[in-house]
């Protein structure tokens, strides 16, 4: 049995290499350049008019005549002569030897002349070529997580596909022969199967699409050949059930029957002791224990770092805050604690009913109090360490 540190700094070894992916801007949302984007031109591709007003050749003068239009869209370049003005709007090219707009509130306009009323300093309301970025520039970095800021910016570029971190294919397998799938009265002495849809949830908050599920009764063939199938086609493999010692949990040796090397199995904690991760090639794998609260708590705890990590993303873990217990703690165990809890601003309070069969709590709850081994008990008001759920 390995420690709850041990265990995650052995995951985050991993993964060793990274697979990318070429997606539409469209579909970018959220995901990780894996490498620099070079802008593929001036931004603006031309000198704009940053107001409507009138565009000229600065002087000492204050009367111009108007010689032309320009408007957003127009390609005309007007050749103005000193005294000459060209009637132009936002976004509009600018005329190669004006050099400077005057708004059109700071003018007044008689016919086709109009009287400055305010000079502007020259140069003025004029968006210069490549001001916002030049020709291969880079335009983004690696590893920058595109907002939706970041997909308009790459399609004012002319920008239509990125390459990205592939965010992960998963597969969830799911086993137990007493597990019925909600939809159908229950039977005697089955229950309905509430991981996979929990799983799916989370997974799809955390950016996975891709998202297979395969439900095996406690049969060792079965489980291998579910298994194998996973490992074929996903890049994450989430079992759930049969890893702990019954004689019908076959998750464990199914596993390596199928080559998944194991990296560990069992942590020093509670909920979750039988957490089992291993990977084959690029495709890797937690078992997460049956027990609905302990499978969850394992995802949030394990398997989302990686899955983040996966996913090119920098800050993987959950976020943790100091809080202080409203509750007195008692840890015996020598085991790390993951507790239910509810967190309001600096205070932070177990919740009763921390079975991992449950997930009525979990569900009420909106922090993990993480206990270390080494404490052994937690008085009101100690400092403790605190887990948002917030994904
Ligand atoms: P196991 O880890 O397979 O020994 O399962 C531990 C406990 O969790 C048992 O009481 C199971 O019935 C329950 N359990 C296992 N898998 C699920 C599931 N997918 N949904 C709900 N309960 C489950
Ligand atoms: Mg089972």
């Amino acid at each position: 049995m390995i420690s709850v540190k041990t265990a995650l700094d052995i995951i985050s070894e991993f993964p060793d290499t990274y697979l990318f992916e070429e997606v539409s801007l469209n579909e970018a949302l959220n995901l990780v350049l894996c490498e620099d984007v070079f802008s593929p031109l001036n931004m603006p591709p031309f000198r704009q008019s940053a107001m409507d007003g009138y565009a000229f050749r600065y002087s000492d003068k204050d009367t111009y005549s108007i010689v032309g239009e320009s408007k957003a869209g127009d390609s005309n370049n007007y050749v103005l002569k000193e005294g000459e003005a060209v009637r132009i709007f936002t976004g509009a090219l600018v005329p190669d030897n004006a050099d400077t707009v005057i708004m059109q509130e700071h003018v007044e306009r008689v016919g086709e002349t109009i009287h400055i009323q305010k000079m502007p300093s020259q140069c003025a309301n004029i968006r210069k070529t490549g001001e916002q970025i030049k020709t291969m520039d880079i335009a983004l970095k690696k590893d920058t997580k595109l907002n939706e800021a970041a997909i308009g910016f790459l399609a004012c570029l002319g920008i239509t596909t990125v390459t990205v971190y592939k965010i992960p294919k998963v597969g969830i397998l799911v086993t137990g022969s007493e597990l019925q799938k909600p939809g159908s009265e229950l039977e005697q002495g089955k229950i309905y199967e509430s991981n996979s849809i929990m799983l799916e949830a989370a997974l799809r908050k955390t950016g996975v699409k891709d998202i297979e599920i395969i439900r095996v009764k406690d049969d060792y063939d079965a489980t291998k050949t579910s298994i194998e199938k996973v490992l074929n086609t996903k890049d994450l493999l989430l079992v759930s059930g049969g890893i702990s010692v019954g004689d019908y949990d076959f998750v464990k040796e199914a596993l390596l029957e199928n080559e998944v090397e194991e990296l560990f199995y069992k942590i020093n904690q509670k909920p979750g002791k039988p957490l089992w991760f291993g990977r084959k090639e690029n495709t890797y794998v937690f078992a997460l224990p049956g027990n609905p609260a302990s499978a969850l708590t394992c995802f949030y705890i394990y398997a989302l770092p990686l899955l983040r990590k996966m996913s090119g993303y920098k800050n993987n873990q959950l976020k943790r805050v100091i809080a202080n217990s409203k509750t007195t703690i008692k840890n015996p165990s020598g085991k790390t604690l993951f507790l239910k809890a509810n967190l309001e601003g600096t205070t932070v309070e177990v919740l009763q009913g921390q079975s991992s069969a449950m997930l009525y709590t979990y569900a009420l709850s909106n922090a993990l109090i993480c206990v270390d081994s080494e404490t052994a008990e937690v008085k009101i008001n100690d400092e403790v360490e605190c887990i948002k759920l917030e994904l």
